[in-house]
């Protein structure tokens, strides 16, 4: 494949979709509009820009032809986790050692579902450390909705508690067990 080096500003705007979640500015919509643009494509997960958001597989895009050209970059997901940074955290604490596979796989399968229905929601990592499992998203309400699907399988074995960090935007939720 052609190596493409996009321009700076084209670059910026993809990337900044995680952050622009409002209504879409008029510039964006010009810049994006049917027929000025080609298509970014991300090199890690081949999401793809089209239509003013992203989209999961390129290879699901049926319309695609010689029409388009493709650019190649890295979706704004995964330059976040390219990044180490994330948008949304679940602490799940002092979960019994029976309980922790379930929720572990919980978070796994929000994940799936998440990303297939927006490209750039992802779980980045289930990671588990002594008595705390720790979860990463790449947006802040997808934490706050995994925290409360957790709770209401488990339904009052734990204690639900949700934070927003000041002026940034990122939300942690906690789970902490409060016995039988
Ligand atoms: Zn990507």
């Amino acid at each position: 494949m052609v190596q493409y080096f996009p321009f700076r500003k084209e670059l910026n705007q993809a990337r900044g979709y995680l952050k622009t979640r409002g209504p879409k500015s008029k510039k964006n919509e010009q810049e994006y509009g049917p027929g000025k643009t080609d298509i970014l494509v991300c090199e890690q997960c081949r999401a793809f820009y089209w239509h003013k958001s992203w989209h999961r597989n390129l290879e699901d895009y049926p319309a695609l032809n010689q029409e388009k050209g493709l650019k190649f970059t890295t979706c704004p997901a995964c330059q976040m986790i390219k990044d180490k940074r994330y948008e949304g955290q679940v602490l799940v604490q002092n979960a019994p050692v029976e309980m922790k596979a379930g929720i572990k796989k919980l978070a796994e399968t929000y994940g799936q579902r998440a990303t297939e229905n927006d490209a750039m929601d992802r779980v980045i990592s289930i990671e588990e450390t002594g008595p705390i499992i720790e979860i990463k998203t790449t947006e802040n309400q997808m934490a706050k909705r995994l925290a409360k699907k957790i709770s209401e399988v488990y339904r009052g074995k734990f204690e639900l508690s949700i934070s927003n960090s000041k002026g940034e935007d990122t939300a942690r939720a906690r789970l902490t067990f409060k016995g039988k």
